[in-house]
């Protein structure tokens, strides 16, 4: 198998994980070589294994919250600015060393809505924003489809700074991060949350599902609806699936003006 077909074959298992997480759908459509094909698993098994990894670690902070992560000065602070200022020099895990731009969020911090994905790419590292470049293009189209402006929202992800070559989270650096974006939700308090993709909806719920089954249910985190739909990063790469997220955002502005009359 040559290396374009490989990756081509990595990229499709990553997809396939996106939306089913644990359970791998595989049809055979050409002939390939079977070791070879064990190897192009293998590599998309590494990735698979550290979400795994992650989201152990996520179930073990729930269960310790009032650890002393928690009773750190950044949790008395009072405004979302005054957060940012207070953690934005963060060196707790190794990716603020190799972080070109702290990743805080953005966004309306008296927002009704939040968006959360999992951590910053290239562009966002470069911009200091979550969701620029290509993908956040496709998710400002996104919101202006239900009428909603990126203004309006809150923007931010589990992790503030870019883990190097856009790789899943570590377990360490979701332990060390993910109070941050408790603190912010905190302080925003929205009333619906929209995760971008199976790894943030995890995260944030403590859960281990597939994306199939987070984008078919209603959730809650501290008394916030939450619901979940494809990373627009994810879309880019498969076209085909902005039908369903069309789906989701359309309910998802259904609960919010829902949400905002009562
Ligand atoms: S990823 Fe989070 S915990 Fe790690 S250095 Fe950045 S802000 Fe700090």
């Amino acid at each position: 198998m040559n290396n374009d077909v490989k990756k081509l074959l990595i990229e499709a298992l990553v997809d396939q994980q996106e939306i089913f997480g644990d359970e791998l759908f595989v049809k055979k459509t050409f002939d390939v070589n079977p070791n070879q094909f064990k190897t192009a698993v293998d590599a998309s098994s590494t990735k698979y294994n550290a979400n795994e990894q992650s989201l152990k670690v996520a179930e073990r902070i729930e269960t310790e919250t009032g650890s002393s992560l928690f009773n750190e000065d950044f949790m008395n602070a009072g405004t979302i600015a005054e957060l940012n200022s207070q953690i934005c020099e963060c060196q707790k895990c190794a990716l603020g060393k190799t972080r070109t731009k702290f990743v805080f969020g953005v966004g309306n911090p008296n927002a009704h809505a939040m968006l959360i994905g999992e951590a910053p790419g290239a562009d966002e590292d470069l911009q200091g924003e979550p969701f620029v470049g290509r993908a956040g293009k496709l998710l400002n189209e996104i919101l202006k489809a239900v009428n909603l402006k990126r203004e309006e929202v809150y923007i931010a992800n589990i992790l503030k700074c870019r883990p190097p070559g856009n790789r899943d989270p570590q377990s360490n650096e979701m332990e060390t991060c993910t109070p941050y974006l408790h603190k912010q939700i905190d302080l925003i308090k929205p009333k619906i949350i929209l995760c971008l993709g199976r790894v943030a909806a995890n995260s944030l719920l403590n859960k281990k599902l597939s994306l199939t089954d987070l984008r078919n249910n209603i959730y809650e985190f501290n008394g916030i609806k939450v619901m979940a739909t494809y990373h627009p990063a994810a879309l880019l790469r498969n076209p085909h699936w902005k039908r369903g997220c069309w789906e989701d955002v359309q309910k998802f502005k259904k609960l919010y003006d829902e949400l905002l009359e009562n």
